[in-house]
């Protein structure tokens, strides 16, 4: 059995899905707590050291997005969201609210141990300040300090709103960002929310690094909230 020393909070009202996921956790070795509502969900993550929180939007007390804002003001720890399927705005509203990631109900246990350990080693990342240079996805390579993009040894020519774009997910690798974030992060706050500019340009950078872009294995879609940069 592997061992964590990290402490998981789990905030779900169901109870079947919270057996299941204290189960898994308990499986590959993560101390946890529980919590069935928000109310309980603060009072825990004030009085004990929690280290990621799994999080259900839906909660009988209050919305789970309340939960992250209240934390947001004292904690950065990571916080993944559990919603339910077809509620794809909730989920990109969540993770413009200051989540980290979501998982779409049903998910099975390997699902959540990934996502787990992709959020925990973003945060120990951003938490090692020292600011990182050169990134590798697979046979992609980025180095921000020469400007250089390489792929599979070959350079390769981007111009500089895609060079941004993926310098963006580089800097967030593994994590979704949504349309709005990314289109903020690119065009700037007053540009609206003109996913058909993102759109093309994702295509035209897609073009570049993909060996089958419609099949992409380093950008991935998020339908209906984002893109995700796959994290190997
Ligand atoms: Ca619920």
């Amino acid at each position: 059995m592997d061992t964590h020393h990290e402490t998981v909070l789990v905030v779900e009202d169901d109870i079947q899905i919270q057996n299941f996921i204290c189960y898994a956790l308990k499986n590959e070795g993560f101390t946890y707590f529980a919590a069935n509502n928000g109310q309980s969900a603060l009072s825990k993550l004030v009085s004990e050291h929690i280290d990621i929180l799994l999080l259900d939007l839906g909660l009988p007390d209050f919305d789970g997005m309340e939960v992250v804002r209240k934390l947001r003001t004292w904690s950065d720890i990571p916080v993944i969201v559990i919603s339910a399927r077809d509620q794809d705005k909730e989920k990109a509203a969540a993770l413009d609210g200051g989540a980290d990631d979501y998982l779409t109900k049903p998910f099975s246990a390997t699902e959540l141990m990934a996502r787990i350990r992709v959020s925990l080693r973003h945060y120990y990342r951003q938490g090692n300040h020292e600011p990182q240079a050169v990134f590798m996805a697979g046979d992609l390579q980025m180095d921000l300090s020469k400007r250089l993009v390489r792929l599979e040894g070959h350079d390769v020519h981007l111009t500089p709103m895609e060079y941004d774009l993926l310098a963006f997910f580089f800097k967030n690798m593994g994590k979704v960002l949504t349309t709005g974030s990314i289109i903020r992060k690119i065009w700037g706050v007053g540009y609206g929310t003109d996913t058909q500019a993102l759109r093309t340009l994702m295509a035209g950078l897609r073009r570049k690094i993909e060996k089958n872009p419609a099949k992409p294995r380093y950008i991935m879609t998020e339908i209906g909230i984002g893109y995700r940069l796959a994290d190997e």
